[in-house]
């Protein structure tokens, strides 16, 4: 079972992570804000309790995990986003960093590649006063080409390569991030889609991701 109810305590715990977070290097208030607004403990079964708010990543089932807050929130700021922004997050999961993005108020399109995540979230009520997130069951690496172009694409899983089909699907100006790399580790980019369709590439610092695999399942 899910928590539905949120509490002092609970909120008292989003401020000392919030503050956590930001020692360690996140300035954005929009972001900052938005890991304030969002009750974390909602996306985990109840025996997590305030367990919820420690700066982790934690299960989530079928072998995947609810991404650590910090690591939502450093992915959420290299975004840049604007509101009313469309954005493809490839790897749904627990949903939780949709519901982050949606607080900064763009426009979410989610695609997980497991049918049981995808289920989950369809019973997950809280879920349902987000109408600016769509949630798609299917395999991310083709992302959704009859939704872009995309002012931004935010990938939450490790990539082995760059997705050229997602690259694609990006606007003019549009930006990706993604955690780069084959083994245990993967390098944080930013790509930059130039108006003349070339590609600025930056990179950042190093995280572990559950992989991006092919196909759906
Ligand atoms: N954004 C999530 C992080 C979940 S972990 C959160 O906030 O909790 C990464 C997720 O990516 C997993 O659920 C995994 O099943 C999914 N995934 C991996 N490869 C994928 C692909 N090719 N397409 C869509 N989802 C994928």
């Amino acid at each position: 079972m899910r928590p539905t109810e949120d509490t002092y305590r609970f909120q008292g715990l989003r401020k000392k992570l919030v503050k956590e977070i930001q020692a360690k290097g996140i300035t954005d208030e929009r972001v900052l804000d938005a890991i304030l607004a969002v009750p974390r403990h909602f996306f985990l079964e109840s025996a997590f309790g305030e367990k919820a708010y420690e700066d982790k990543a934690f299960p989530i089932g079928e072998g995947q995990t609810i991404s650590q807050p910090y690591t939502v929130a450093y992915q959420s700021q290299l975004l840049e986003v604007k509101p009313f922004m469309k954005v493809l997050e490839i790897g749904t999961g627990s949903a939780y960093q949709a519901v982050v993005l949606a607080e900064m108020g763009v426009q979410v399109f989610t695609i997980e590649r497991q049918k049981k995540l995808f289920e989950a979230n369809k019973e997950f009520d809280y879920l349902k006063k987000y109408k600016s997130i769509k949630f798609f069951y299917g395999d991310g690496y083709l992302g959704l080409p009859t939704y872009g172009p995309f002012d931004r694409v935010i990938i939450t899983a490790a990539a082995p390569e760059i997705p050229q089909k997602l690259i694609e699907q990006l606007k003019p100006g549009g930006m990706m991030v993604i955690p780069l790399g084959a083994g245990d580790l993967q390098q944080m980019m930013r790509i930059t889609k130039l108006e003349n369709g070339s590609l600025k590439e930056e990179v950042f610092d190093y995280f572990s991701f559950v992989p991006m695999l092919d196909g759906k399942r």
